[in-house]
C-alpha cells in the first residue's frame, strides 16, 4: 500500500484523531496511489498513524477513514461505519432501517433525516440524507469517489431504500478535482412529487433541483422552535426557501407571516406547502427581493415585526472569508433590530463553518449595538441530531442559532 510520511512533529493532529491531514504537513509520498485511494499515514519515525483516502489534487491531501492498523478499508469497514451511523440515528428518528410508508405520517417527529454527516459519522465526503424511503446521496470528496458504487450497494441493503439519487453537485468537489454529478443511482424515483413529514406538517422536497439535497434538515428543529413563539405575532421569515420557518409560525398561530428570498422557485414551492398544511393564504405574503435591500425598503417604509428570522446561505464556508461575511450578517442583523417591536424576538442564524459560535454572537452583539437597540440572548440553538458532531472534529459544528428577546 502507498504510504505518505509526515514532516516531523506534524503528527500531533492525527494523534488527537482529527481526521485531515493537510498538505503543508507532508514530507514524502510512497508509491503512486491514484485518487481516492487507500494510503497508510506515518508519523517521520515510521510509527503507523492512520488509513486514509488520498487526494492528490486537495489542500486537505488525505482524510482518515480508520485510527486501527489492523482494520482494512474494505466493503465491511464501509458496511460498519454505515450501521454504527444508523444506529445512531435510531435514538432520534423513527427506524432508518424500514422504509416509511406514503409519505412518512407514521408518526415520530419525521421521516426525513440524514443518516450518514460525513466526517462527524467516520466517513469523510460523504453525506446522505433519507426523505421518506427515497436516499440523497453527495459525494464530496475523492474518496468516497473512489468506493461511490459500493456505498451505494451498501446504503440499499442497510436500509431497504427504493431509490438513491445522486446530488454530487457541490462547489467543494472542484476542491478535490471532482467534476459535478447527478442523477438515479439505483431503484426507481416514486411517480409523484416527494412529500416529507416534519412535527406532523407536510413539505414538499424536490430532490433533483432543490438546494443541497433537496431540504435544509439541519433546522428541523429549530423551525419547531420558532412555530412555538409565533403565537399571536406579526412574523417575517428571511432567506425562506421553500417557506419551513414560515409554515411551522402559521401552524403555531402568528398573526401574519412574510417570507422573503431570491428565488421565485423556492417561494412557489413555499406557497404550495402552506396549501398542503392546510393553512389560508390570506395572512401569508410571499416576497421575490434580496433581504439585503429587502429590509431597508422595510426601514424605509416604517414596517415592523414582533418576530424575525433570520436564516441565510453560508456567507463564509471557511475561516478566510470570515470578515467579508461578518459584514453581512451584521448589516441584516442590524436592520433586523430595528425593524423588530420593543419585545420582539429575533431567531438569527449562520451556518458558516468560518464563523465560529463565539464570534458570531459578537458580530450580533455588535449589530444591536449600532442598531442601538438592548436585547437578551434567550436561547442558543444549533444543528439537529441527525447532523451529530465527531468530538474530535468540531468543525462538524457549523450551524449556530441566537433566539434575541429586544428590550
Ligand atoms: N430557512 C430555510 C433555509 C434557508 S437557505 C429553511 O428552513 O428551509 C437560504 C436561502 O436564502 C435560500 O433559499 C436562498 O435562495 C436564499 N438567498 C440567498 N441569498 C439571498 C439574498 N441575498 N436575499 C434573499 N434570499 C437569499
Amino acid at each position: 500500500m502507498a504510504s505518505l510520511i509526515l514532516k516531523s512533529g506534524r503528527e500531533k493532529s492525527l494523534l488527537r484523531r482529527h481526521p485531515w491531514v493537510f498538505s503543508g504537513a507532508l514530507d514524502i509520498l510512497n508509491g503512486n496511489p491514484q485518487s481516492g485511494a487507500t494510503v497508510d499515514v506515518r508519523a517521520a519515525d515510521g510509527l503507523f498513524l492512520a488509513r486514509a483516502a488520498y487526494s492528490p489534487s486537495s489542500q486537505i491531501r488525505a482524510r482518515v477513514w480508520s485510527f486501527d492498523p489492523d482494520e482494512a478499508i474494505d466493503a465491511d469497514f464501509f458496511r460498519r461505519r454505515i450501521s454504527a451511523a444508523l444506529a445512531r440515528r435510531t435514538i432520534f428518528f423513527p427506524s432508518p432501517h424500514l422504509p416509511a410508508k406514503n409519505g412518512g405520517t407514521e408518526g415520530g417527529v419525521t421521516d426525513a433525516f440524514r443518516i450518514i454527516h460525513a466526517e462527524s459519522d467516520g466517513l469523510p465526503g460523504l453525506v446522505v440524507d433519507r426523505y421518506g424511503d427515497v436516499l440523497v446521496m453527495q459525494i464530496l470528496t475523492a474518496g468516497c469517489e473512489f468506493w461511490r458504487e459500493t456505498l451505494a450497494d451498501l446504503l440499499l441493503e442497510a436500509t431497504g431504500a427504493s431509490a438513491i439519487y445522486e446530488r454530487s453537485d457541490a462547489d467543494v468537489r472542484e476542491l478535490e478535482g471532482l467534476q459535478p454529478r447527478v442523477g438515479l443511482l439505483r431503484g426507481a424515483l416514486p411517480d409523484t412529487r416527494l412529500t416529507i413529514n416534519e412535527y406532523g406538517l407536510k413539505f414538499l422536497v424536490d430532490i433533483e433541483h432543490g438546494h443541497k439535497t433537496g431540504f435544509y434538515l439541519d433546522q428541523r428543529a429549530n423551525r419547531n422552535r420558532v412555530g412555538q413563539l409565533a403565537a399571536g405575532r406579526d412574523v417575517l421569515n428571511c432567506f425562506c426557501y421553500t417557506g419551513g420557518f414560515s409554515i411551522h409560525a402559521a401552524r403555531g398561530g402568528a398573526k401574519s407571516v412574510v417570507s422573503v428570498d431570491t428565488s421565485a422557485d423556492a417561494l412557489a414551492v413555499g406557497q404550495e406547502n402552506a396549501t398542503l398544511n392546510g393553512i389560508q393564504p390570506d395572512g401569508l405574503e410571499w416576497l421575490e427581493a434580496d433581504v439585503f435591500t429587502g429590509l431597508r425598503k422595510f426601514r424605509d417604509q416604517n414596517r415592523s415585526w414582533d418576530l424575525i428570522v433570520l436564516d441565510p446561505p453560508k456567507f463564509a464556508p471557511t475561516a478566510s472569508q470570515a470578515e467579508k461575511a461578518a459584514r453581512g450578517y451584521k448589516d441584516i442583523n442590524r436592520l433586523a433590530f430595528k425593524l423588530l417591536r420593543p419585545g420582539g424576538i429575533l431567531a438569527t442564524f449562520s451556518c458558516s463553518g468560518g464563523i465560529d459560535a463565539a464570534l458570531f454572537q459578537k458580530i450580533v452583539a455588535s449589530a444591536a449595538l449600532d442598531a442601538g437597540v438592548d436585547a437578551q440572548i434567550v436561547e442558543t440553538l444549533t444543528q439537529g441530531p441527525d447532523h451529530p458532531v465527531s468530538i474530535h472534529f468540531p468543525e462538524g459544528a457549523y450551524l449556530k442559532g441566537l433566539v434575541c428577546v429586544k428590550s
